[in-house]
C-alpha cells in the first residue's frame, strides 16, 4: 500500500513531467504524432508510470496511449454531446448517492481517479478535489442508504474507490455491513489495470472479511492484462472474492473482433468473468472513440459461438437521462407467427423453431 501511494504520487500530470519521462526512455518528445502540445479538454492528464511503461511509443496508433494522452480530436465538441451523459444528476437524492434502480445504489466517495481516461463519461467531475465527499456528506449518504430498505446492494464507484487506503475502506465496509438490508457490496474500479500493486494480500483479506464484496475491474485492451495484473488479481480470487470486468467499446482501441476475443480470453484465464461491454456514453470531446451500435452488434456476432460463452459480456447502452442500461445484444430470434420462431445460429444459418405446445 505504501508502494501504491508512492506510485500514485509519481504519476505524470504535467507536460514537463511527460517530456522528462519520454527523454528518460530515449523517445524524442517533439515527435508531432505525440500531440504533447495539445491542451486537454476539461479533464487534466494523469498517467501512472506503470501504465506509461506499457505504451509502445513507436506506434503512432498505440491503443494504450490513445486512452490516456489527449489528441486534437478531444476539442471536437458536437451539439448533442451531454455533460451528464447517463443522467447521474437526475437520480442524486443526496451528494454521493446515485439511486436509479430500486434495489441498488451507487456510492461515489470521491472524484479522484488513478488515471484520467480520455473517454471518461464523468469527465466534468473527475479529478476535482472539491468533489470528494466531506465527512458530513458521507454521514448523510449513509443515512440515506439506511433509510431505504429496498437497497440490497451498494456499488462503490467514482472516481475510483481503490484510491483510498484499506483503513478507510474497512470503515466504509463496516458501516455498510451494519445496515441489515445491504447484502452485497460491489466495487467498480480501473485501478488494478493501471496500478495492479493495489491488489495486496491485505486488501484481499479485507474484501473477504466483509464478503460478499464483488470486484468489477475496468479493462479495455489485452495488453492491460499483464502478468503482474493476473498475479495480483489471483491474490484476490484465491480468497474467494468474485471478480468481473467491464470494457468500453472504443474506436482505435478494441473495435475489432480479434482484439476483443483476445481480451476476453485473457480475462477468463485470469479468472475474471467479462460482465459488460459498454457502448460509449456521449460525453463532450469523446466522439473520436465512438463505434456505432450496428458495428458493435456485428462485432458481437463475430464472437458469439466462436469463443467460449464464458468470455462473452453483455453489450449495453446506458440510456441518456438516467433511464438505465439496456442490452444491445444482436437478435438471434425472430418471431414468425404463433409459437413459431426463426432462429439464427453463430454461423448465420437460419432454422425454424416451433415451441412445443404445453
Ligand atoms: C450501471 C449502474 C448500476 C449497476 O447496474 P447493473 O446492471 O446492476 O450492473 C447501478 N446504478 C447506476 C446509477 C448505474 O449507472
Amino acid at each position: 500500500m505504501e508502494n501504491f501511494a508512492a506510485a500514485l504520487r509519481a504519476s505524470v500530470t504535467t507536460l514537463a513531467e511527460l517530456r522528462a519521462y519520454l527523454q528518460e526512455r530515449g523517445i524524442d518528445p517533439d515527435r508531432p504524432e505525440l500531440y504533447l502540445d495539445v491542451q486537454p479538454h476539461v479533464l487534466p492528464v494523469r498517467i501512472p508510470r506503470y501504465y506509461l511503461d506499457l505504451i509502445d511509443w513507436q506506434d503512432p496508433d498505440d491503443p494504450l496511449r490513445r486512452q490516456v494522452l489527449p489528441t486534437p480530436d478531444e476539442h471536437a465538441i458536437l451539439p448533442d454531446d451531454l455533460t451528464d451523459p447517463i443522467g447521474d444528476r437526475a437520480h442524486q437524492p443526496v451528494p454521493g448517492i446515485v439511486h436509479r434502480y430500486p434495489d441498488r445504489a451507487l456510492l461515489l466517495l470521491t472524484s479522484a481517479c488513478v488515471v484520467h481516461c480520455r473517454f471518461c463519461f464523468r469527465r466534468e467531475f473527475i479529478g476535482k478535489p472539491a468533489l470528494t465527499l466531506r465527512p458530513d456528506q458521507y454521514e448523510e449518504a449513509l443515512h440515506y442508504l439506511a433509510d431505504h430498505s429496498e437497497i440490497w446492494e451498494v456499488i462503490l464507484s467514482g472516481g475510483d474507490p481503490l484510491v483510498f487506503r484499506d483503513v478507510y475502506l474497512r470503515r466504509v465496509f463496516e458501516q455498510l455491513r451494519a445496515i441489515p438490508h445491504i447484502r452485497v457490496i460491489r466495487i467498480h474500479t480501473r485501478t488494478p489495470a493501471i496500478l495492479p500493486g493495489r491488489l495486496t494480500t491485505a486488501f484481499a483479506e479485507l474484501a473477504r472479511t466483509y464478503a460478499p464484496v464483488y470486484l468489477v475491474i475496468h479493462v479495455n485492451h489485452p495488453r492491460e492484462v499483464t502478468d503482474t495484473f493476473t498475479r495480483q488479481v489471483g491474490i484476490v480470487v484465491d480468497r474467494g472474492v468474485p471478480v468481473l470486468s467491464q470494457t468500453v467499446l472504443l474506436r482505435g482501441v478494441n473495435d475489432d473482433a480479434a482484439t476483443l476475443a483476445t481480451l476476453f480470453r485473457k480475462l477468463v484465464e485470469a479468472r475474471i468473468k467479462p460482465y459488460y461491454l459498454h457502448q460509449l456514453d456521449r460525453a463532450p470531446g469523446t466522439n473520436h472513440f465512438r463505434v456505432p451500435i450496428r458495428e458493435g452488434q456485428q462485432l458481437l456476432r463475430q464472437l458469439r459461438g466462436h469463443v467460449s460463452g464464458l468470455c462473452l459480456p453483455t453489450y449495453v447502452l446506458d440510456i441518456p437521462g438516467g433511464h438505465g442500461k439496456v442490452p444491445l445484444t444482436p437478435e438471434y430470434v425472430h418471431p414468425s407467427g404463433d409459437d413459431f420462431y426463426e432462429v439464427v445460429n453463430y454461423r448465420g444459418e437460419r432454422f425454424a423453431y416451433q415451441e412445443p405446445n404445453v
